[in-house]
């Protein structure tokens, strides 16, 4: 059996945001078990509260954003995956604006802030979300199936005639260990011809090349910390984004999947824990 974990003191975090471009201070707090992970917007009249979960997921426009009645939350899936990946289940995750900071364009901080935090047991037990059935999705050019496990586990293909980048291929289970050593230093992929299309959309203000790696037509125009580092970052948010249906034990295989296509997988996986309520949910 698995317990639930909550980070054991609070810690804080202050940074730029990537597609707002504004500083953001943002607070991790220890939460009772059975409270999940809850985004809280102090700057807004009444802190209002946003749950981490698919249902409240309102664009996937290039990240994922949250939202309940005014209040919204951008680019969750690097801490959704930092969390998840190091085994949270519970924490109030408190901000003064509506992005989660941008950190190193990985999940990295937020794993040194959970490390930092330490993590403690909190005596109830851990409920992941099992498959009966396949599940597929396809989308946008991508195809996503998820197949029952007992682990989550994560295949990539990246696709893309970009000579410098080339198709990607990367196949991981996501132990906490795993997560912290192969996948969360792992940044986002930009580029260079997007860019002036985000920027004209208000997107992407805050990158540079210290924490988003961008290609042009003749290579990277930074270091990248892994050869493959662009289907390390696409397993980086697949787990990040399937973090909002708690802990999933699943194998998930993805071909060119973005966050539109994840949203799509995770609805069809909740329509089928729904069917097999009581059973799936073990
Ligand atoms: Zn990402």
């Amino acid at each position: 059996m698995s317990e639930q974990q909550t980070l054991r003191v609070p810690v804080a975090y202050t940074g730029m945001t990537l597609h707002s471009g504004i500083p953001v201070h943002m607070r991790l707090l220890p939460a009772p078990a059975n409270r999940g992970i809850v985004f809280k917007r102090l700057d807004l009249p009444g802190k209002p509260e946003i749950p981490a979960t698919v249902a409240n997921i309102i664009s996937t426009n290039r990240n994922t954003t949250l939202g309940l009645g005014a209040a919204q939350v951008m680019t969750v899936e690097h801490l959704m995956a930092a969390l998840r990946g190091m085994g949270i289940d519970n924490t109030i995750v408190e901000l003064n604006a509506g992005e989660i900071p941008l950190g190193d364009g990985s999940s990295q901080v937020f794993v040194d802030m959970i490390k930092q935090a330490g993590v403690c047991l909190q005596g109830e037990r851990r409920r992941c979300l099992r498959l009966e059935q396949p599940v597929w999705a396809s989308g946008n050019g991508g195809h996503m199936v998820a197949l029952p496990a007992d682990e989550l586990k994560i295949t990539y293909t990246f696709v893309t005639n970009h000579p410098a980048v080339g198709t990607q291929f990367g196949e991981y289970v996501i132990t906490n260990s795993v997560f912290a050593e192969e996948i969360a230093r792992a940044r986002t992929l930009v580029f260079w011809q997007d860019i002036e299309y985000l920027q004209q959309q208000g997107l992407g203000l805050g990158g540079n090349l210290d924490c988003v790696v961008i290609v042009n037509d003749s290579g990277y125009l930074n270091t990248l910390r892994y050869k493959d580092e662009i289907v390390r970052h696409k397993v980086l948010d697949i787990v990040g984004d399937m973090g909002l249906l708690g802990f999933l034990k699943a194998h998930i295989i993805a071909v060119r999947s973005g966050h539109g296509l994840n949203r799509m997988l995770m609805r069809s996986i909740q329509e089928q824990a729904n069917l097999m309520m009581g059973v799936g949910n073990r």
